[in-house]
């Protein structure tokens, strides 16, 4: 008998609903039916999986608020859950354009050797797994599906059990929509369905925490299959002397509070030039002063709940361990439980240092915590003391903020902007040390994740075989 998964709903922090995770029988079928439709998506063709694809994109235009206001629900906030249906629209549209100029298979042409010609296959994993957290539910979870489908490959999506509510609707656009449905499917649960999920697949996208994305990690290798794993992040940001302040610490407060802090690239540490420290401090209180809860509705203000319960822990324990260790609070400043959910306003700390879990643990919250630094290179070097790499920014005059951003072991570095892998998806990049493994999820190296290159090498002309050995060759090629 499964178990059913109560869900939380992050606004009114009621358990006001529920998922039901497939059986190992049920989830093992699933995989099979989605393995067997694969076949006839790849041999179809790139121009029908595209169309496809479109056909899709049409139906998630007509259907956008009602999937944005489900999203809400999940997430507790609006303006990021129009922007996650917006994103999507717009992704599978620039899919569906570059696909044709990526997915080239090499014709015949000549080689170094006269008589060997060679042709390029591309040959798509059959079934791809995404699994996906809680944060951006539905971009996170088809950020890599989208050009894994175009790829060729089925594609099996678990979502969060945190965040589930929005596959419905989903579910749904996808069912309408000939050949896709057979190859996309969603399946519902926690980790133990991640983990049977990872046994029935050839390849597992996985965005989420750094441990569970270890987990996933050993689990894929077991199975010897390819795990893409974007985990955990602690973003710094470096302000240096020659930084706008108004532009700084606009960008910063925008990179550090949107999706109330939710979101792995966003801003969580800051490092001022220490000339510029108090007035960058003043201006940047100020600002995160004038940001409002979206409470008790969404429009009447812009930072939502935190959404996941055991989020709200963390945060509450960096922040107390922080003022046990010397910090000031300069505004917010703690978990605050409004209607029944939690929620943490924009919160600025100094007098912070790098013992403090505030500066080295991934807070996933609104918390702004500034150092200053007295040479740009112990700014760099506090930047990189970190186990994540996930990405930073930095603010200067362009020349400078350029030298310091080669600098930083971080794979993609904003400048005189915070977090612009969220709003700008062609730059190709990897995760450095612990905030992930394997190719760039973006950019158009993103789709060819999803296949195999087979080399096709065609002997043309009658030589006498074996005329690739040294010693035989003048006798063979005459
Ligand atoms: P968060 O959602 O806080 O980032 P996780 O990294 O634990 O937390 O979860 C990300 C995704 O991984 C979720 O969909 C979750 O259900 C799934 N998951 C959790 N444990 C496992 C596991 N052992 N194997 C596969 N997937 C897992």
């Amino acid at each position: 008998m499964v178990e059913q998964i109560p869900v939380r709903n992050p606004r009114t922090g009621q358990f006001d609903d529920f998922i039901t995770p497939p059986t190992p029988e049920q989830l093992k079928a699933h995989a099979e039916r989605l393995r067997q439709a694969q076949r006839d998506w790849w041999h179809a063709g790139l121009a029908e999986r595209i169309t496809a694809l479109q056909q899709w994109r049409e139906i998630l235009l007509a259907r956008k608020q009602e999937l944005a206001s489900v999203l809400a629900v999940d997430t507790g906030r609006w303006p990021e859950s129009v922007l996650e249906v917006e994103v999507v629209i717009s992704s599978i549209e620039r899919w569906c354009r570059l696909a044709p100029s990526l997915l080239v298979e090499r014709e015949p042409a000549h080689t170094s050797i006269p008589f060997i010609e060679l042709k390029s296959q591309l040959v798509p994993y059959p079934l791809v797994g995404v699994i996906s957290p809680w944060n951006f539910p539905l971009l996170l979870s088809t950020m890599d599906a989208i050009p894994a489908l175009l790829a060729g490959c089925a594609v099996l999506v678990k979502p969060s059990e945190v965040t589930p509510r929005f596959i419905r609707p989903l579910n749904e656009t996808v069912a309408s929509v000939p050949l896709l449905r057979d190859v996309f499917g969603f399946v519902q649960g926690a980790g133990e369905t991640g983990a049977a999920l990872i046994q029935l697949i050839d390849l597992v996208c996985f965005t989420g925490s750094v441990e569970t994305g270890h987990i996933v990690g050993e689990a894929a290798a077991r199975r010897f299959i390819p795990a893409f794993l974007e985990l955990g992040g602690k973003d710094p940001a470096v302000v240096l002397e020659s930084a706008d302040l108004e532009l700084a610490t606009s960008a910063i407060l925008w990179g550090s509070v949107v999706n109330a802090g939710q979101s792995c690239l966003s801003i969580e540490r800051i490092y001022v030039a220490e000339t510029i420290f108090d007035r960058f401090v003043e201006k940047l209180v100020d600002k995160a002063t004038r940001v409002q809860l979206a409470y008790p509705s969404y429009q009447d203000g812009r930072i939502g709940p935190i959404i996941d319960v055991h989020q709200a822990d963390i945060i509450a324990a960096h922040l107390r361990d922080a003022v046990e260790k010397g910090a000031t609070i300069h505004c917010g400043g703690s978990i605050e439980q409004l209607g029944g959910g939690l929620w943490c306003r924009p919160t600025v700390l100094t007098n912070v240092n790098h013992s403090m879990k505030v500066m080295t643990e991934e807070t996933f919250g609104p918390l702004m915590p500034v150092m200053p630094f007295s040479t740009v290179q112990q700014a760099i070097d506090l930047a990189n003391d970190t186990i994540y790499g996930l990405s930073a920014a930095v603010f200067g005059s362009e020349q400078d903020a350029l030298t310091v951003a080669q600098k930083l072991e971080a794979g993609a570095i904003s400048i005189n902007d915070a977090a612009l892998t969220s709003v700008m998806h062609e730059g190709e990049k990897h995760s450095f040390k612990r905030s992930g493994l394997g190719g760039s999820r973006m950019g158009p190296a993103s789709i060819m994740r999803f296949l195999r290159k087979k080399a096709l090498i065609i002997k043309t002309e009658p030589v006498v075989d074996p005329w690739w050995f040294e010693e035989l060759k003048t006798q063979s090629i005459s």
